[in-house]
């Protein structure tokens, strides 16, 4: 077995209850090169600490197993390589000036490395996905392959200005042990800075297809404040951002002082926004969501054929939750050449190049990747597509 179910808090060890059940599903990022080959399922469900109120999923499948094979590169994304350009231009004004030294965990295929080393920073990437790691080294962007912080018989990067971890302090199982050294290889003064999915989005926004294998932590910031600071990291400044469909940027600094005014007042708002009643809802929205997105794409497939767009990570939780298989979509056209010619995990629905979009068109096209939804139907309606979109999240939209 590739899992273990963990019984107390990722943060603190507190006590766990559950919170929200949704079928077992194949991990989300393995696509069969060919249909019908069998995957292993694994249960899915989300869990909350009776003490500090973190949201976390308690089944962990080993790392090795999960990122190996990574087949999301972020560079793939237009919006999402303009957001690091960005981000990169706001730690230089952060760090007052050019030539330092930021260490990046998690650098996927380098553009955000590319995006520093363009500001007159010295980036080094660490990278467990050899594909994404060796790419970005032949690329001339420092790269280490490895899981943070596993540094056996290397002396670790030390005297760092910042680190940067984007999306990734929701996939770490030892939350202790990455914190910890993530302090130590930071100078003083030194920033840690990382961008997580918001739970108070997930909840408001009933986005319950972000729940995946790969996400163990649902974070909010009254339950990161104190962990951090048991870490000797002091949250200090908080953005919020429409990254992925709701993201936190936060600025921890080795250094305590006082905390921004937005930090204060979303913390002020996660006692209501977050509290039971709140809790309890996104769990009976998610029934209803299942429900209306199932039907809505059962009635688009009396008309014709329906197909899909974009086949990110969440595609997976969204297909067992909805029950969407070939019986209901013919074929899935992404932009990613990794995952082109392969299957979709467990549904095994084919995954064609978005070319083949216009040569036979659907009747209908349910846009998976639905963060980028706009930005998709405009390119699918300039180049001719002229059929009914179904964006099934955060409200499912008919859009003939
Ligand atoms: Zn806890």
């Amino acid at each position: 077995m590739d899992y273990t179910v963990r019984r107390t808090c990722r943060l603190c060890g507190g006590e766990l209850e559950l919170l929200l059940l949704l079928p077992d599903t194949p991990l989300a990022n393995e696509y069969p090169r060919r249909r019908g080959d069998w995957q292993e399922k694994f249960p899915l469900y989300l869990s909350q600490c009776c003490d500090c109120r973190h949201v976390q999923m308690p089944v962990q499948v080993s790392p090795e197993r999960l990122f190996s094979d990574y087949q999301y590169q972020s560079g793939t994304s237009p919006v999402f390589r303009a957001h690091l350009e960005e981000l990169a231009v706001r730690v230089t004004r952060l760090l007052g000036g050019t030539d330092k030294r930021i260490l990046e965990i998690g650098s996927n295929d380098g553009t955000l490395l590319r995006a520093l080393a363009d500001c007159g920073h010295y980036p080094l990437g660490i990278e467990p996905a050899r594909n994404l790691a060796n790419a970005a080294s032949r690329a001339g962007l420092p790269t280490l392959c490895r899981f943070w912080p596993d540094f056996t018989g290397e002396k670790p990067p030390g005297e760092q200005d910042a680190v940067i971890a984007l999306n990734v302090y929701a996939h770490v199982a030892d939350m202790d042990g990455f914190t910890a050294a993530v302090k130590r290889v930071l100078k003083r003064g030194g920033w840690f800075i990382f961008e997580v999915g918001y739970l108070r989005d997930v909840v408001e926004r009933g986005h319950f297809d972000v729940i995946y294998h790969e996400h163990l932590d649902y974070h909010q910031l009254r339950s990161l404040d104190p962990f951090l600071r048991r870490h000797g990291l002091y949250l200090r400044d908080v953005e919020r951002n429409e990254s992925q469909g709701g993201t936190i940027r936060c600025f921890a600094s080795t250094e305590d002082g006082e905390q921004s005014e937005s930090l204060k007042r979303l913390l002020a708002e996660e006692k209501v926004a977050l509290n039971q009643e709140a809790l309890f809802n996104f769990w009976v929205d998610t029934r209803t969501a299942r429900d209306e997105i199932a039907q809505a794409i059962y009635t688009a497939s009396q008309r014709g054929p329906v197909d899909g767009y974009g086949c990110p990570a969440k595609l997976t939780t969204l297909a067992y939750a909805c029950g969407l298989g070939q019986h209901r979509i013919r074929r899935i056209y992404e932009d990613n050449s990794l995952k082109v010619g392969r299957y979709t995990p467990g549904t095994h629905i084919p995954i064609v190049g978005t070319e083949k979009l216009y040569r036979a068109p659907p009747e209908t096209l349910v846009i998976f990747a639905w963060n980028f939804a706009e930005d998709i139907m405009r390119r699918c309606r300039e180049n001719g597509f002229d059929g009914t979109f179904i964006v099934p999240m955060p409200k499912v939209q008919v859009i003939s």
